[in-house]
């Protein structure tokens, strides 16, 4: 019932954001990878507060831990941001990634007990607890439906991961779930984008 209530959810937040999912889809890099991504560069850019994904942008699908490569990373974000002012977002927030994130960056904090993105409860419980402006806010997120669909109805800045981890070798069924969904979600994003390209050539046509 509750999977029922978010897929109709997502649907009318999908219909209502279209325009700005679809902006995001078209300005994001075809291959983005969460450990291309300068953490001083953000930090520049404005953004005082890291929201991160955990499947397919910390490490693969189900996986316990952050990929090994990402160590470093994590690491410069806690130097650059402060512990506190980064947090984990995840749909499904394992008790072995709470202990992972409390063993090896302390001070980062993995929200729990809130609605699944792209319900927007997650993200306003990371603004009251960071006590910083939304638009401080950057989410680094791998799915347009979850994720970013959950930042733009919260209005807070997103980085839309192209390019996300994946081992097939290791859950076939699960990747290959998830990189179907990922791909639908695409489509239906770019099937917006071309919808708005006939409408504005109907009135330009219109107008002549
Ligand atoms: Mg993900």
């Amino acid at each position: 019932m509750e999977l029922f209530k978010r897929i109709l959810f997502s649907g009318r937040m999908l219909h209502r954001y279209r325009h700005a999912l679809a902006e995001i889809y078209k300005t994001s890099p075809r291959h983005c990878q969460l450990r291309q991504i300068s953490p001083a560069t953000l930090k520049q850019k404005g953004v005082a507060v890291l929201v991160l994904d955990f499947d397919g942008v910390l490490a693969a699908h189900g996986e316990a831990y952050p990929a090994e490569e990402l160590h470093h990373w994590l690491l410069e974000c806690v130097n650059t941001f402060g512990s506190k002012q980064v947090f984990v977002l995840s749909n499904k927030p394992l008790p072995s990634r709470l202990d992972y994130m409390d063993r090896h960056l302390k001070g980062v904090r993995c929200i729990t007990d809130v609605k699944k993105k792209p319900y927007p409860d997650g993200l306003q419980k990371i603004i009251a607890l960071s006590g910083q402006p939304k638009e401080a806010l950057m989410l680094v997120d791998d799915r347009l439906l979850t994720g970013c669909l959950a930042a733009c109805i919260t209005n807070v800045p997103v980085t839309y991961i192209t390019r996300p981890y994946i081992r097939l070798s290791k859950r076939p069924v699960q990747e290959l779930f998830f990189m179907t969904l990922r791909f639908l979600e695409r489509r239906l994003v770019q099937l917006y984008i071309l919808m708005k390209k006939e409408k504005g050539k109907r009135k330009k046509e219109q107008r002549l």
